[in-house]
């Protein structure tokens, strides 16, 4: 456990716990307002992330920022970060190993930022924080509480690259965490 965000990302910058490292071109650790009310979790890197080493600068980030926009949310409001912090190759989902070889810094990072509000964008996000009994479609868009965060699983961000009418339901999404973050 680190007590400040500089010796976590630190400490991220030259972790070996897993495979990734032997392939990635920068971590992502993340980055944002570290005293946000609201924090996203996406899956892990892809390219552009990893070229950039910063959390969705890519295709599905543009698609993001586009529904912060309309919604009215600021980047540097909130908190963006991943599950893993390095690129899988050829963006395959991460493995369960790779998982649990970096949780703890997402871990880490959830408890020096304190969010209100925790928006798990996809099924790894989701299954990974609030269990693998827990289905995408059956549970977006729906609030659940655990140990004081609220949490809102929403589509990944990729998957309104491959389905339009996802983006309804995303912004939708997020008007109701902006609502609740300002309750
Ligand atoms: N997809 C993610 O899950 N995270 C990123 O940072 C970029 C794309």
């Amino acid at each position: 456990m680190y007590d400040n965000i500089e010796e976590l990302k630190a400490k991220v910058d030259i972790c070996r716990n897993c495979k990734l490292c032997t392939t990635r071109m920068h971590t992502v650790f993340g980055e944002g307002n570290e005293k946000a009310k609201i924090m996203f979790i996406g899956e892990g890197p892809g390219g552009d992330e990893d070229i950039k080493g910063r959390p969705f600068v890519g295709k599905a980030g543009k698609l993001m920022d586009n529904a912060f926009d309309i919604v009215g949310i600021k980047r540097e409001d909130v908190y963006i970060a991943n599950i893993i912090k390095c690129r899988p190759p050829h963006n395959r989902d991460p493995e369960k190993d790779e998982i649990a070889g970096c949780i703890n810094y997402l871990r880490n990072q959830v408890i020096l930022i304190k969010p209100k509000i925790i928006v798990l964008l996809g099924r790894i996000s989701l299954q990974t924080i609030l269990g693998e009994e827990n289905k995408i479609t059956a549970s977006r868009g729906k609030w659940q509480e655990k140990k004081g965060i609220f949490y809102m699983p929403t589509w990944h961000p990729a998957a309104l690259l491959r389905d339009e009418t996802k983006k309804i339901d995303f912004i939708y999404d997020l008007k109701k965490v902006l609502e609740k973050a300002n309750e």
